[in-house]
C-alpha cells in the first residue's frame, strides 16, 4: 500500500488565463481530496494569480524563475515576486536547459535562490538519447544532482522534489519503461542518502506519461509521482492519471 503520490502537470507555454481558471475549476470536480494525493499543476506565468487559490485542493507552480530578487533583468520574474503567487517552482526542466541554454550552475543558483524564498523546488534531471544509448544515463543524472544541490543545507532537502525525465521521452510519445524508469528512480534515492543521509525525498517521473502508462509507472517502488506534459492539458486524461494515483493509494 503507498501512503502518498504528487501527480504533477507542467503546461508550458498553453493556456490563457481564462482557459487556465476553466481548467482548474473542472479538474477540481474530477476527484476527492485524499490523504496522501497532492496535485499541482503548473501554468505560464500569466495564469499564475487567476489560478493560485482558486481550489483549496490543486496546488499551483511557476515554471520557472531568475535566481536574483530583483534588479535590471528585463523580461525575468524573482522568487521573491512567485512567493504571493506559486506553491512551488520547476527548476532546470530540460526545455530550459536546451532551448534557453541553462547551465547546471545556472540550475543550482536557481535552486538555492527558490529555497531561500521558501519556495519549493521541483529539480528536473535526465539524459539525451546519444547518452542513454552509450550506457551513460547514470552517470549524467548523478552529475546533475551533484551540480545542482551544491551547497544546499541539509535541513533543506526535504523541500525539494526531483523529477526524473529522460529527454528522449519528453513529448515524443515514447515513455521510459517501467523497469527503466525503476533503475534510474532507484539510483537517484541512492545518490539522495549519499548527499542527505537520511533524507526523504519524492521523486516523479517524467516523460509521455499518459492514463494508458501512468498505473504501471506509478505503482514502481520509487516512483513516488508523475510530472505530465502533453496529458496534464486536458482534464479527462490529467484526472484519468489521478484517479489512478487514487486507486493504488487505496488498494
Ligand atoms: C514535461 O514537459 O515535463 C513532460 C514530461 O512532457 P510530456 O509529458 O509531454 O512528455
Amino acid at each position: 500500500m503507498r501512503k502518498e503520490y504528487l501527480i504533477a502537470g507542467n503546461w508550458k507555454m498553453f493556456k490563457t488565463i481564462a482557459e487556465s481558471r476553466e481548467f482548474v475549476r473542472a479538474l477540481a470536480k474530477e476527484f476527492s481530496a485524499a490523504p496522501g494525493l497532492e496535485v499541482v499543476v503548473f501554468p505560464p506565468y500569466t495564469s499564475l494569480a487567476a489560478t493560485h487559490g482558486l481550489e483549496a485542493k490543486i496546488k499551483i507552480g511557476a515554471q520557472n524563475m531568475f535566481f536574483e530578487e530583483k534588479g535590471a533583468f528585463t523580461g525575468e520574474i524573482s522568487p521573491l515576486m512567485l512567493q504571493e503567487l506559486a506553491d512551488c517552482v520547476l527548476v532546470g526542466h530540460s526545455e530550459r536547459r536546451e532551448i534557453f541554454a541553462e547551465s547546471d550552475e545556472d540550475v543550482n543558483k536557481k535552486l538555492k535562490t527558490a529555497l531561500k524564498f521558501n519556495l519549493p523546488p521541483v529539480l528536473c534531471v535526465g539524459e539525451t538519447l546519444p547518452e542513454r544509448e552509450a550506457g551513460k544515463t547514470l552517470p549524467k543524472v548523478r552529475q546533475q544532482l551533484e551540480m545542482a544541490l551544491q551547497g544546499v543545507a541539509g535541513a533543506n532537502m526535504e523541500k525539494i522534489t526531483v523529477a526524473y525525465e529522460p529527454i528522449w521521452a519528453i513529448g515524443t510519445g515514447r515513455n521510459a519503461t517501467p523497469a527503466q524508469a525503476q533503475e534510474v528512480h532507484h539510483f537517484i534515492g541512492q545518490t539522495l542518502q549519499e548527499i542527505a543521509p537520511g533524507s526523504r525525498i519524492k521523486i516523479l517521473y517524467g516523460g509521455s506519461v499518459k492514463p494508458e502508462n501512468s498505473l504501471e509507472l506509478l505503482s514502481q517502488e520509487d516512483i513516488s509521482g508523475v510530472l505530465v506534459g502533453g496529458a496534464s492539458l486536458k482534464v479527462d486524461q490529467f484526472s484519468a492519471i489521478i484517479q489512478n494515483a487514487l486507486k493504488l493509494l487505496n488498494a
